[in-house]
């Protein structure tokens, strides 16, 4: 038996089309044509030089390492500062990413 909550529910309709998942497609991620700027490569590269190839949350080795800005730039962190950027694995970087993020979505509402 359906609570009064359900049968509410059920009655509402959204006027939103249905998402057929088997036939949207994802965009492909793209890369912000910063980052592949020569002045963001010979930053990061001299970050590297002083501070090693390791991931500066877990330690992590051996392993490709992210430039991330600590403080991001779509938040209006410095670009070129390198007091902004902290070097972290994939993972970490992902992590970190996600995390930004979600702060980022939950200020709009
Ligand atoms: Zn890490």
């Amino acid at each position: 038996m359906a609570t009064r909550k359900q049968a509410v529910l059920r009655c509402i309709n959204s006027g939103l089309a249905a998402l057929d998942t088997s036939i949207a497609r994802v965009p492909p991620k793209t890369t912000d044509a910063f980052y592949l700027s020569k002045e963001w490569r010979a930053v990061l590269a001299s970050i590297i030089k002083q501070r090693g190839r390791v991931c500066q949350r877990c330690g992590r080795t051996g392993c490709r390492i992210f430039g991330d800005h600590i403080h991001e730039l779509k938040d209006g962190g410095a670009r070129f500062d390198p007091k902004n950027v902290m070097l972290l694995c994939g993972s970490c970087h992902t992590s970190k990413t996600t995390h930004a993020k979600a702060r980022r979505a939950a200020k709009v509402w």
